[in-house]
């Protein structure tokens, strides 16, 4: 097992991460930008190393400063959390020609599934169901443009191979629209992720936004943890997730995951990863895959009682999966809300000094953040400050947990979402279970009226 790892992140993750270590008897190398010079997990770290200035251009994604820091402090691995530089396949390159272990799949991997058009044609190869659209990136011929938009039917969505962040995408309704729409994706295809490849998908009317869990070992082991169910979306941001997903059958899930995790042995796939799927009428259709740790990783956690993070770096040091896929029982309900510091009406971030913060606790609730009583947000970065998970014996009873927790939950000196969680905590459809991805969107403009 490794003696020492560098934590190429920020924030939750990294105090995370850093937990993890502690419990493995790793030492951990944090890194930090100025703005999180004072921030209690880089102070009680081990060792920590300034990278660079606020911006994360300048620190988190300044890969010579990060490989650096691993060569003076002697680390051996790097984990990159999530965000950042966890899916940069360069990045895990050069990690590894600096002979440092990279916690996460091969660069080879992450390439593959960071290009939206190859990672479908993988999966298509290896069974996993997509959405049907156009055989890899749309050509420039507008007659076949259009033969392939009306065999699959609109409306349409063009989206960009390179695209991620919900950024790079148009929904086409008609053929008249059509060609524009295809130039105008590329255009910004090109200029936003330097690459103008596009293609062809039936957009889905309304859908739910389901995931699959894996972990996968270098011994061509590879199970999954069953499904989180992330339908609880703003502008592509995911808000609320769960697991299990309420209302779908076990059968349904058993067989996707069964195929996700073929899949995984089938692409030589190690570590940790999430498969994400739309569901409609009981069909699921891939959409991307997150070659990284999840935000959302806890709800698994707990309900599969599989430490995610720990088997990351067990995977990534050579080990063999500590469970088979028959061992892994899933056990009750799950949610996590994410706490942003910013305004639960408008939106808008609310970054500065907390001048109070009270954590819920009791049974069945976890709480996963850095911040603390005169922890300084800094304005530079994401706005999610922590999450609350919270675990039931059943859906109603993490219900039930998660408004006791909200309502204990006492942040000031800053603004957050918690507000709008506890109004979506009684929220009768919320409540009933198994809203679409557009719910949340639509709830916020009717209590806007
Ligand atoms: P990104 O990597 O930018 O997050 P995704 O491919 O995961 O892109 O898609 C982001 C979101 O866009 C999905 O969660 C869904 O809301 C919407 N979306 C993507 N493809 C489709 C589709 N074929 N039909 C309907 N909605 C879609």
């Amino acid at each position: 097992m490794f003696k020492k790892i560098l934590i190429a992140n920020r924030g939750e993750i990294a105090l995370r991460v850093q937990r993890a270590c502690r419990e493995m008897g790793i030492k951990a190398v944090m890194v930090y930008s100025e703005a999180d010079r004072d921030a209690k997990y880089v102070r009680l770290a081990d060792e920590a190393v300034c990278i660079g200035p606020a911006s994360s251009t300048h620190s988190y994604l300044n890969m010579p400063a990060i490989i650096s820091a691993a060569e003076v402090t002697d680390a051996e691995a790097i984990h990159p959390g999530y965000g950042f530089l966890s899916e940069n396949a360069d990045f895990a390159e050069r990690v590894e020609r600096s002979g440092f272990t990279f916690i996460g799949p091969t660069p080879e991997s992450i390439r593959l599934m960071g290009d939206k058009v190859s990672a479908k044609q993988a999966m298509i190869r290896a069974g996993v169901p997509c959405v049907p659209g156009s055989e890899g990136a749309l050509p420039d011929d507008p007659v076949v443009i259009k033969r392939t938009a009306k065999a699959v039917g609109y409306p349409v969505i063009i989206k960009a191979a390179g695209g991620g962040g919900g950024r790079g995408m148009r929904v086409v309704h008609t053929e008249a629209a059509l060609l524009h729409a295809v130039q105008t994706t590329k255009a910004e295809a090109g200029a936003a992720f330097g690459n103008p490849e596009v293609y062809m998908e039936k957009f889905l009317q309304n859908p739910r936004h389901i995931e699959i869990q894996i972990l996968a070992d270098t011994h061509r082991n590879a199970v999954y943890l069953g499904e989180r169910d992330c339908s609880m979306q703003r502008r592509h941001q995911k808000v609320i997730e769960e697991a299990p997903a309420p209302g779908i059958p076990r059968r349904l899930i058993e067989k996707i995951g069964d195929r996700c995790a073929t899949a995984c042995k089938k692409i030589g796939y190690r570590g940790a990863g999430t498969f994400e799927f739309l569901y409609e009428n009981g069909e699921f259709y891939f959409i991307e895959m997150n070659t990284r740790v999840q935000v959302e990783h806890p709800v698994t956690e707990w309900i599969s009682g599989v430490d995610i993070v720990r088997t990351q770096i067990a995977v990534a040091a050579g080990e063999k999966l500590p469970f088979t896929q028959r061992q892994i029982q899933l056990r009750g309900h799950a949610i996590e809300c994410r706490i942003n510091a910013e305004d639960p009406y408008k939106f808008t971030p609310s970054p500065g000094r907390i001048t109070t913060w009270h954590a819920p606790g009791g049974p069945g609730v976890r709480v996963d953040s850095h911040a603390y009583t005169n922890y300084f947000v800094p304005p530079n970065y994401d706005s999610m400050i922590g999450k609350i998970i919270v675990h039931g014996d059943t859906r109603e009873q993490a219900l039930a947990r998660m408004r006791t927790a909200l309502a204990e939950t006492v942040i000031e000196g800053i603004k957050t979402n918690i507000p709008l969680h506890r109004e979506l905590m009684v929220d009768a459809n919320f409540v009933t279970g198994g809203t679409n991805i557009h719910y949340l969107e639509e709830w916020l403009s009717q209590r806007d009226r």
